[in-house]
Formats: C-alpha cells, structure tokens, sequence
C-alpha cells in the first residue's frame, strides 16, 4: 500500500471582488491529487484537496520539498500501526523534514493542502466520509449530522450601495442563512456605520450580524471602529487588525469590548498561542478563525485545539476560516463552533455539495466517503483532470 504519485495545480480564481484591504484580480489556488495504490470499486484511491482561500498556489513548495520527501519514504512509514491505512501524522513529519523550525508562512500552506489531501485518501479508504473519521480520532466518536453555518458577504464592488447590499443579506436570509458577515474598513466610519445600520434592520439581532475589516487598520481607523461599533454588540468583529500585532489588537479589544474574531492570517500552533498570550484575546467571549489546510492542515489543528482547551477555550469558539468542504467537515467531526459560507463567490472554491442547502442556518453534513468533493461537479472536474 503506497502512495504512488502526488500532483499540484495553480488554478486561477477570476474573482473581481475586494476587500478593505485588496482585489482578487491576480489570486490562485492549488488543487492538489494524492494517488495511491489501494483500490476501491476498482480504481486507485485519489485524495484531493485546495488550499482555501486568499493566499496564492503554492506549487514550487510542494514541487521541491513536500512531494519528493512523501514519495521517498519507505511506504510502510507512513502507514498506521495495523498497516491498513495511511497515517496523516506520518506524512506531515516526512513533509517536515530538515525544515527549520518557526517562520511558517513559507511552507505551512503547501504542507497543510497535501496533507488534507491525504485525510480525503484516508476517509476514502476507511468508506467513511471525513467528519466521521475525524469524529472517532479526535472528538470520541461524538458524529453529529449538521453544523451552524453562516455566510459572508457585503463586498465592496462598484456600483454597490445601500440597496444592493440589503438586496444580497436579504437574499441569504432566503437561502436559509441566519447569521451574515459584511465586509467593513472599504469606507469612510460615517458610510460603514450606515451599512451596519440598514444590515441590522434586516437581519433578526445584531447577534445575527457580524463584520470583517480584513486586518487593514492602522491603529487610528482601527480605534475609531472600536468606539463606533461597539454599542451594537454584534456577534463579532473580524480581523480588526493584524493579529501578530498583539498590543493594538489588545488596545482594539479592550476599546471595543465586544467579541472579536480573528486568526485566519495565523499560521502555526505558536502562532495561535501568541495570540491568545498576549493579544488580550479572551476564552468564552472571542473566536478563533484559523484556516487549516493553510497551516498545516489536520494534525497540527489538533494539537493547536489541545494548546486551546488547555487554557481554557472552547471548541464551540472556533470558526475555521474557509467556507468549502474540507473546513465543514472539520467543524462536524471536531465538533466546533461553526463554518463559514461564501457562495458564489470564490469560482468554483466557494461552497460545498452542489445540492447543498442551508436549513435555518444549519448545513447537513456530506455522507459520502472522504471530503465529497465529487459532489462539486466544476471543482472535481478540475481535480479530476490532475489524477488523470
Ligand atoms: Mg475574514
């Protein structure tokens, strides 16, 4: 039982949205293909997996280190103690090899996408989808069928006003979505208060409503958003500022008052514990938003929620970032807070099964074997292509 080969591919997103902070025009994503040798319905098991969104294909990476040193090791290395399944664990210690410790940005996205990739391969030979597999490691067998789910939104994009936006939460709320994440920091504070105004009019509670400033605050902006948001208490302010900037961030909180979220541009377990340290982040009120395949992906998510439980947060206070299929699972088998959603938006690396559909906000999870992204039509077919 071996892996056999291991491909990557840049794909472009052709997104012509921004944020408070960037446009989209130029960003790629990696799909990557794990192929192995072990046969189920008499083809060779292939885990797939991309790397989220937001940070740009990182193939070289992986051309030079990460898949040689997997397809180096003796196979049997990376198998589980019962030699019938390949062992994530395993895989990322080859994946890191003679690498330097700290400074992870560099690597912590290729390692974290192939190593997602592996866990589809995993779940696939387990016939299991991938929120149970994770559900029996690390969650004591708790399987639930359905997770909180909400969406964002509320971009900046020309021609976009008032009206527009209310047209776009209003038709979420449609789609079954109970809580919304709007973008803010893309304006002046005068126009961005008005767009929360007009937002909680529509949604059910300011707890229905949350915001997102991206990580583009300078300490000025950030503590005048501080001050005009806090009295609506809203469900939470995202990335008010760069989360490695532990004393603003400290000083945002501490102005503001209300829940924060943020983590999403973190990239490491140290990195995560810095920040509940010494960014005056605060266990039962805030949450934490890493994206896993970004930083390193399943393995070492679980040993950054061990370093969380032990100073006391909560699973239901993490929200992985990335609203695909790879993070709905994890918030199903960890049992966390909740996912993200962000359809239509992201090309074909936006969302989850094509049949999907949000009930008062809740999404099912997927039953089929591994991630599921062959029930992504668009997406499988370009993951497809690489195995083939
Ligand atoms: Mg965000």
């Amino acid at each position: 039982m071996k892996i056999v080969d291991i491909r990557e591919r840049a794909i472009p997103l052709q997104s012509s949205l921004r944020n408070a902070v960037f446009d989209f025009s130029e960003m790629t994503t990696s799909v990557v293909a794990v192929i192995t040798d072990v046969l189920r319905d008499g083809k060779p098991v292939t885990g797939y997996a991309f790397n989220s969104t937001g940070r740009y294909a990182c193939g070289a990476q992986m051309r030079d280190r990460f898949i040689p040193r997997i397809l180096k090791a003796k196979p049997e290395s990376l198998l589980n103690a019962a030699g019938d399944n390949f062992d994530p664990e395993k895989i990322l210690a080859a994946m890191m090899q003679r690498e330097k410790p700290g400074g992870h940005t560099e690597r912590s996205v290729a390692i974290g996408t192939i190593e997602v990739a592996c866990w589809d391969a995993v779940a696939k030979i387990d016939g299991k989808p991938l929120h149970r597999v994770l559900a029996e490691r690390y969650n004591e067998g708790r399987v639930i069928d359905k997770v909180p789910c909400y969406v964002g939104g509320g971009w900046y994009e020309p021609g976009k006003g008032i009206p527009e936006l209310l047209d776009e939460i209003r038709e979420k709320l449609d789609q079954g979505y109970d809580v919304m994440k709007i973008k803010v920091g893309g304006a002046t504070v005068a126009e961005d208060i008005a767009r929360v105004e007009a937002a909680l009019k529509v949604v059910r509670s300011s707890r229905h409503l949350a915001v997102d400033a991206n990580a583009g605050f300078n300490r000025e902006r950030a503590l005048a958003y501080a001050r005009a948001l806090a009295p609506y208490q809203l469900k939470w302010f995202e990335e008010p500022t760069d989360p490695l900037g532990y004393a603003l961030l400290g000083e945002f909180i501490a102005q503001y008052g209300a829940a924060v979220g943020t983590g999403e541009n973190l990239f490491s377990t140290q990195d995560v514990e810095n920040l509940v340290t010494f960014g005056g982040m605060r266990a039962g009120v805030d949450f934490i938003q890493t994206d896993v395949p970004q930083s390193y992906g399943i393995v070492q998510f679980s040993r950054t929620l061990a370093m969380l439980e032990r100073r006391g947060w909560s699973r239901q206070s993490i929200f992985p970032h990335g609203g695909n299929q790879m993070t709905l699972h994890l918030v199903g088998g960890f049992g966390l807070g909740g996912c993200e959603a962000y359809p239509g938006v992201f090309g074909i690396f936006a969302g989850f099964a094509d049949d999907a559909r949000v009930e008062n906000g809740f999404l099912k999870l997927p039953e089929r074997p591994g991630i599921g992204f062959e029930a992504q039509n668009q997406l499988y077919a370009a993951m497809k292509a690489l195995a083939a």
